[in-house]
């Protein structure tokens, strides 16, 4: 699938699926180095992590487990808040387990954080960060985030996991909407 499959509704194609396959295999290779001889504990974050789990866990080489969570930001707008719900929690009890969380994107950062300190609080080995993606405000925020795919501008981003109101998370490719799609002002 490429761009002129979506036709009108993408503006420009920000990370192509070669692009985005090359990532991961760069960072399995960090990741395998610096757990090796460890056990892992991936833990992907529903649903916009999907892909990114997928792929990098296919590409990893460190004996490992998968789980998931899913949580929300309540409150309202379209930034989140903060203040997160677990929707779905963990399988896996990680105490003395090495855990490393697998983000889509991190913008605020907000969200990330409040996991961060949530899965702390259960003793685990350690807690690492592995994201895809992640927008400048994310600098803001008192996160060591060890594994970066790559550090995009403020725009709001599709595909490859990523949604717009449920679509477009099956796009091998990270891209950008077209602003007719939704209403025209940039996020
Ligand atoms: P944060 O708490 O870091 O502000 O929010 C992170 C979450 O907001 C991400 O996991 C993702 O679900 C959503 N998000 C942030 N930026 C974007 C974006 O550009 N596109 C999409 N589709 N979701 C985003
Ligand atoms: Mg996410
Ligand atoms: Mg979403």
């Amino acid at each position: 699938m490429d761009a002129a499959d979506i036709g009108m509704d993408l503006e420009k194609v920000l990370i192509s699926e070669d692009e985005l396959q090359a990532k991961i295999s760069e960072l399995a290779a960090r990741i395998d180095a610096d757990y090796a001889g460890e056990k892992l504990l991936i833990v992907g974050v529903l649903k916009g992590a999907v892909m990114v789990m997928a792929d990098l866990a296919r590409a990893l080489r460190t004996p490992l487990e998968m789980d998931w969570m899913a949580v929300s930001s309540y409150g309202a707008g379209t930034k989140s808040s903060g203040v997160v719900r677990v929707m779905k929690d963990l399988d896996t009890d990680i105490a003395g387990r090495h855990v490393l969380v697998v983000e889509d994107i991190i913008d605020s950062g907000l969200t990330l954080s409040w996991l961060v300190h949530n899965l702390e609080s259960r003793n685990p080995a350690s807690v690492g960060i592995c994201a895809l993606l992640r927008k400048p405000d994310a600098l803001k925020v008192d996160l060591d985030v060890k594994y970066v795919g790559f550090d995009i501008p403020n725009e709001f981003v599709i595909g490859y996991g990523l949604d717009y109101a449920e679509r477009y998370r099956n796009l091998p490719f990270i891209g950008t909407l077209a602003p007719h799609v939704y209403g025209g002002a940039k996020s």
